[in-house]
């Protein structure tokens, strides 16, 4: 802790605090060299200038806290000070936590639905993907609320409300015949650890679905899961896969997946991430990576999917994989739930158009 008191101007001040950390980090982050192993560690510091802001040492504590984890989030390894940005940046954090937790309540969360495409370019398959949409805020990404959700717990009830309405949506178009392959659901690792998982998803089985379309729902988990306890992520994933539900390792690439861990998960499809296929057909090595992919793909017998096409140039080179089905903005966004169900109408009138068509030639062809 430095006091800005002990110097002539705030930004020596800094400065010295700057060093003094600086040095901090270069004496804890020598290696340490244990039964012959080198550790390597990073060292994340944050820092707090009492210039009289705050009145008391655990505000001050607190403060260095969060700028420390401003560091960790950043990619640890490195030294933040605790500024207005900072504190700003934490009153709207607090302020969309608050919201957020009347999202439900006030009816903003909706869902969207993003069809996943077979090689011929047919819907077989959608993936659940949540908005939240506040009068204040605005339409808020997914990418920042999901955190929120998750740090704060308030993931459990959201998390359950995604899956009672996609669970819903599922029974109501197996109602229409609809008649599609699989509806994937993206699931939190502290939903899935939750005591109430397994229960939850039973209750909305019996409630919703029935065999045939339970066989349709894939939970997509991220490889954060596999940083948790494993024995438990398994035991939990059994149970559910006893329900005839199927789990895909969403992003997959992007993390650290080991061999090890595809031969012990019980997962059945593997989706590529966004970054493999955005830079298709410019980078040879990105082609490697996809080619080991189907490899491992094929030795595990997993289904995969793509997500991020975004070219036709894309979509052409993942077809001459074994990539079952497809997903991206080349062939739709995200949609809402009734231009979702639009499409696979119009899908279906077509394929009943073009099946009479056939029988009227073959008929004809008879009559010949
Ligand atoms: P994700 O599961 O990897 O979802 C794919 C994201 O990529 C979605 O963003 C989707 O809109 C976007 N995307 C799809 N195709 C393309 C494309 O061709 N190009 C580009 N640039 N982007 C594409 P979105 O909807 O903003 O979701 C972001 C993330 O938020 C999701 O990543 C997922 O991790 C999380 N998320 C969304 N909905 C839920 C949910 O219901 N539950 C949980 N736990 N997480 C969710
Ligand atoms: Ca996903
Ligand atoms: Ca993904």
């Amino acid at each position: 802790m430095i006091t800005s008191h002990m110097y002539s101007s705030y930004e020596d001040c800094i400065k010295s605090a700057d060093i003094f950390s600086a040095e901090i980090g270069r004496i804890l982050k020598e290696t340490y060299v244990i039964d012959f192993n080198h550790i390597h560690i990073s060292v994340s510091i944050g820092v707090k200038l009492i210039d009289g802001s705050v009145t008391s040492s655990i505000e001050v504590i607190k403060e260095a806290d969060i700028a420390m984890y401003e560091v960790k989030s950043a990619g640890r390894d490195g030294i933040v000070n605790f500024n207005t940005t900072l504190s700003a940046k934490i009153g709207n954090t607090l302020e969309m936590e608050r919201k957020l937790y009347f999202a439900l309540e006030h009816k903003e969360i909706e869902l969207y639905y993003q069809p996943q495409v077979n090689k011929d370019g047919l819907i077989r398959g959608c993936e659940v993907l949540a908005r939240w949409y506040n009068p204040d805020l605005g339409m808020v990404s997914p990418l920042e609320f999901i955190k929120i959700a998750e740090k704060t717990g308030i993931i459990i009830d959201l998390g359950n409300f995604i899956l009672e309405e996609a669970f819903k949506t599922l029974n109501s178009w197996e109602k229409k015949e609809h008649a599609l392959e699989q509806l994937s659901i993206n699931v939190s690792v502290r939903q899935l650890l939750h005591d109430t998982f397994i229960n939850r998803i039973e209750y909305l089985c019996n409630k919703y679905l029935n065999e045939k379309s339970q066989n349709k729902i894939v939970f997509e988990i991220t490889e954060t899961l596999l940083e948790e306890d494993l024995k438990k992520v398994i035991s939990v994933m059994k149970k559910v896969k006893k329900l005839g539900i199927s789990f895909s390792l969403d992003d997959f690439g992007t993390g650290y997946s080991s061999l090890n861990y595809l031969r012990e998960i019980p997962i059945d499809e593997l989706k590529i991430d966004r970054s493999f296929v955005s830079h298709l057909g410019e980078n040879k090595s990105d082609e490697m990576m996809l080619k080991t992919i189907f490899t491992l793909a094929d030795i595990f017998d997993l289904h995969i999917i793509a997500e991020g096409i975004e070219t036709d140039a894309q979509f052409e080179i993942l077809k001459t994989y074994n990539c079952h089905l497809f997903q991206g903005y080349y062939f739709d966004k995200p949609l809402k739930r009734d231009d979702f169900e639009r499409k696979l109408f119009k899908q279906k009138v077509k394929k009943v158009n073009m099946e009479i068509n056939k029988k009227k030639i073959i008929n004809r062809k008879n009559i010949v």
